[in-house]
């Protein structure tokens, strides 16, 4: 038996602090706020087992959100599996211009493809109750994890469909899509860096420039956008010119780059005429 207070001071040294409260707190089904207060308690054996194997897991290199299943975004949790991306604050940046687009008062429909966790659906989703949302992927155990975490949310606006892209989605009209797809060049060094090593390389790589599925979705969306439909996308920093170009191309107009928080191109969108 060990107090948490001097289990958790060794641990940070080893660990970032953040870290290592997220891991202790997850094991014990507490908040980092409780570990505080509690500091005085003995962690038992077993626990205390469990929580060094968790911070041998990330020395190895686990990303934190797979070892605790869970990632905070927009103004929920996420259940999140390495079936899934993690959900990226950079992200939100395409829930706020997606918002933007989609007045409150009215029945919208939006489709948001390959979903992961279900991060951007569901924001939109529960910012915005009048609307439909029906969000694809083309892994069945990222669907299952997104729609579990439509169901704790308790959002029943939002719908899952299995497949790639907008293929199950033919026929249907649109008045936004929007998707954070793969973008990473298949060669890119990160690929093999940090938490991207336990990713779904299905979610994080596309192609020798990274803009193959970004080519798949702006040459098949505007088909099924409404008139004056939204097409928004995330992107890499180095891509707004080539994502433009390709929506411009695909017909859409008002077509536009909006940068991230370090100035970076983070977003392209544009419209159905
Ligand atoms: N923004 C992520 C990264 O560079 C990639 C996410 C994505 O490919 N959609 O780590």
């Amino acid at each position: 038996m060990a107090r948490i207070d001097s289990i958790l001071r060794e641990a940070r040294a080893g660990t970032g602090a953040g870290e290592a409260e997220l891991l202790l707190a997850h094991v014990l089904g507490r908040s980092r706020t409780w570990l505080y207060a509690h500091g005085d308690e003995e962690l038992d054996d077993a626990a205390a087992q469990r929580f060094e194997s968790l911070l041998e897991r990330r020395r190895a290199g686990e990303p934190v959100a797979y070892l605790t299943g869970q990632r905070g975004f927009w103004r929920f949790d996420l259940q999140v599996s390495p079936a899934t991306l993690i959900p990226r604050a950079e992200t939100e940046l395409l829930v706020e211009q997606t918002l933007a687009r989609l007045p409150a008062d009215r029945e919208l429909w939006v489709a948001d493809l390959g979903t992961g966790s279900g991060a951007v659906a569901l924001a939109v989703a529960m910012e915005r109750p009048l609307v439909h949302v029906i969000a694809t992927d083309a892994s069945e155990s990222a669907l299952a994890v997104a729609a579990g975490n439509a169901r704790a949310l308790g959002l029943g606006n939002v719908e899952f469909r299995h497949g790639n892209w907008l293929q199950p989605l033919a026929g249907m009209r649109f008045d936004l899509i929007v998707s954070n797809p793969p973008y990473i060049a298949e060669d890119d060094a990160h690929l093999g860096q940090g938490d991207l090593r336990f990713e779904p390389r299905s979610a994080l790589a596309a192609g020798a420039d990274g803009l193959d599925d970004i080519r798949t979705i702006i040459g098949d969306a505007p088909a099924l956008l409404a008139s004056g439909g939204w097409l928004l996308l995330e992107h890499g920093r180095d891509q707004g010119g080539a994502v433009r170009a390709l929506m411009r191309e695909a017909g859409l107009g008002e077509v536009e780059t909006v940068l991230d928080l370090e100035q970076r191109d983070r977003v392209s969108l544009g419209r159905a005429r």
